[in-house]
């Protein structure tokens, strides 16, 4: 009896896993994460894996519970998960939240149309007026993801212990359900209440220009052609100048600034101060360019930003990340771990 009822929630949430996985505007390629309790375990996504391939590999670990919130309810929220059998895999480094919220399932999104207003300025108001209090909700201000967001997470629960939804400013969405089904039915509500009409783009009507001669080894159109508008349009070539460093993942896969060029003779000036080519490079009216290591994941993650800030009306203020909050992202030791087990 015990055991048929572990394996359907493992298995509704590997389903449910899949299934957003896929869907772009929910969840970027290894971004995003989602647990379940059971009993003393916390089944918690690993470090570095995608939710769409929950039910092709092994993507989940056990943690020891318990042993977890013990040291969270004494204020300790630099402890490290303990795993519950051996594992070549690490816990996300989001596990915390995962433990302080109590609900059964839990599921952390970057879902796109929350995260376009997670980045603006005024957010706040926008949200007392497009959402009830049916699903009680918290706001908690940026601050890295790990023992400082945790630590932060904890206050605003003791605060509200009722709440089902906190917003993560300039990172993403955390959600509480009793099963699979009402995390889900919540982000249904979340992105329906929020969604915003993106820009109209229309594909570039010529074939993207190529890189002039001396860089066609180098570099390439990205792949996916409404990115392009990037460099096409330029209310969004003033965005990607002005409002680069957004959220986390963005800083982590595509770096601490744009390489943003008037011109492809600008860039050729420019290049010979640079230690190494960018691996992304945006030309005003031309296209967005990218090496041949840009990677899938750096790929959604352009995508991500592209979706973001196609959302934004021209003239309204984002928040960026500070130089102090960019720089911590970089230098952290988790994060390079999971650059490297990103493919
Ligand atoms: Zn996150």
């Amino acid at each position: 009896m015990m055991s048929t009822q572990i394996n359907s929630t493992a298995e509704q949430v590997k389903a449910y896993c899949t299934r957003i996985g896929k869907d772009p505007l929910l969840v970027q390629g290894a971004g995003g994460n989602v647990s379940w309790k059971d009993g003393s375990i916390l089944w918690v996504k690993a470090s570095g894996t995608w939710l769409a391939d929950a039910e092709q590999k092994d993507i989940f670990v056990p943690i020891d519970l318990p042993h977890l919130l013990k040291a969270l309810d004494d204020g300790d929220f630099s402890v490290e998960p303990r795993l519950c059998r051996e594992s070549l895999l690490r816990p996300s480094i989001e596990t915390l939240l995962h433990a302080l919220m109590p609900s059964r399932v839990v599921v952390h999104l970057h879902a796109i149309e929350v995260l376009a207003h997670l980045v603006r300025d005024n957010f706040q108001a926008d949200f007392e007026s497009l959402l009830d209090e049916s699903t009680p909700w918290a706001v908690v201000d940026y601050y890295k993801p790990g023992s400082a967001l945790a630590a932060e997470i904890s206050a605003t629960l003791t605060q509200k212990p009722t709440t089902k939804v906190i917003f993560l400013r300039n990172h993403g969405v955390v959600i509480g359900g009793a099963d699979v089904a009402e995390a889900d039915q919540i982000i249904c509500k979340l992105t329906l209440a929020l969604s915003t009409r993106p820009a109209d783009i229309c594909p570039p009507s010529h074939l993207m220009f190529l890189p002039p001669a001396n860089l066609i080894d180098q570099y390439a159109p990205v792949a996916d052609l409404d990115i392009h508008q990037l460099a096409l349009t330029p209310d969004l070539f003033n965005r990607v100048n002005s409002d680069w460093a957004l959220y986390p993942d963005h800083v982590v896969f595509l770096g601490p600034r744009a390489y943003v060029y008037q011109t492809w003779e600008a860039f050729n000036d420019q290049k010979i101060f640079l230690i190494e080519l960018p691996e992304l490079v945006f030309v005003k009216g031309k296209g967005v360019y990218a090496k041949s290591s840009f990677n899938k994941a750096k790929q959604v993650q352009l995508r991500c930003y592209f979706d973001v800030i196609v959302r934004q009306k021209p003239h309204s203020s984002m928040r960026v990340l500070t130089d102090i909050q960019i720089a911590e992202l970089l230098n952290w030791d988790a994060e390079q771990y999971r650059m490297n087990l990103a493919k």
